[in-house]
């Protein structure tokens, strides 16, 4: 059966609670499934007892494994960690909430079998998200698909990927990855599996509104550059408005009808400007993005690992 493990990865913040919970129910499922797997936590610099939890797990069963980062680096450098740490044949990530339904992966892993090389886990509801949440999540992925071109509504960080994949994501070498997006950029023989999304089992969710905000705007930076495009229009656009108003109030001042209008000027100033400093926004936002890949510092750094400390306790 050595051609069929199976890695869990899951990111973990501040989430002490469900490390032993999720680890139990998870390993129950996989065993009843008949499915070789290992579970690789990755701490994502938690403040809480979140990698004691992991180490204790990993103690009394050596199927489960874990890393601390030396800081919170974020979900995505978690998720990275966890696929390079993983020896699976394939892996799939999961959250450590149990909001993604553990069931679920024996089904994606059914379909890795018969073939599939990306099982995508599509979201069929969203579970208890407020309102607001759901707008603006609605608003992401529809910009998101539309300037990507990949129809990415509904879908999550929840997928099994084949050990192909895998290697080759890892190989990448940007720093600034956005998962969900990069599995359909690979293409792959894909299918999808949708599921509920469950209540998150303890614990509060991690992400702020500030938080959100700022990773849809580093997403939409890494992987198009659409935007900046947007600029030239607006360019377009704003000079085309400007010389139809320079010949209309020429052709007034022909006719005598010479138009004073000082709001008309400041209104104009204060559109023109603020468009101005937008496009000059984007494109710096742009910049600091290319900087930061650049400079090709390490995606996070592990602080401990429980490999290691299994190593030296032997
Ligand atoms: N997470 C992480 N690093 C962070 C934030 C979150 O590893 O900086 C993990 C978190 O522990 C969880 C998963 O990412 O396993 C999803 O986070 P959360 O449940 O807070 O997000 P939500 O489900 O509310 O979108
Ligand atoms: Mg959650």
């Amino acid at each position: 059966m050595k051609d069929d493990l199976l890695s869990i990865i899951i990111p973990a913040f501040n989430e002490e609670e469900n490390i032993p919970v999720t680890s139990k129910v998870v390993l129950e499922i996989m065993s009843e499934a008949e499915i070789p797997c290992e579970l690789i936590f990755v701490s994502d610099g938690s403040k809480d007892k979140t990698f004691a939890k992991i180490l204790e797990q990993s103690q009394k069963n050596p199927q489960v494994r874990g890393i601390e980062f030396s800081r919170n680096f974020g979900k995505e450098a978690a998720i990275r960690a966890g696929l390079a740490k993983a020896k699976g044949d394939c892996a799939v990530v999961i959250d450590c909430d149990l909001q993604h339904p553990p069931e679920t992966i024996v089904e994606m892993y059914k379909q890795w079998k018969n073939g599939y090389e990306i099982v995508e886990g599509i979201k069929n509801s969203r579970g208890d998200e407020t309102f607001i949440h759901k707008m603006f999540a609605g608003i992401f992925y529809k910009t998101l698909s539309f300037l990507t071109g990949f129809d990415m509504e509904n879908t999550s960080d929840f997928k099994l990927l084949d050990r192909k994949v895998v290697d080759i994501l890892l190989d990448m070498p940007e720093r600034k990855t956005f998962f969900r997006a990069m599995s359909f950029w690979v293409g792959f023989k894909t299918c999808q599996v949708t599921y509920d999304v469950a209540e998150r089992a303890f614990g509060t969710t991690k992400w702020s509104f500030i938080k959100l905000v700022r990773y849809a705007i580093s997403n939409i930076v890494s992987f198009s550059t659409k935007p900046l495009a947007l600029v030239n229009y607006m360019g377009v656009i704003s000079l085309f408005a400007g010389s139809i108003l320079a010949i209309q109030t020429f052709l007034r001042w022909v006719l005598g009808k010479a138009s004073e209008g000082f709001t008309t000027v400041l209104l104009l100033l204060l559109i023109l400007g603020g468009g101005i400093l937008l496009g000059l926004g984007l494109v710096g936002t742009y910049i600091s993005a290319i900087y930061e890949e650049i400079k090709c510092r390490p995606r996070y750094l592990i602080r401990l690992d429980t490999d290691v400390i299994s190593e030296n306790q032997e």
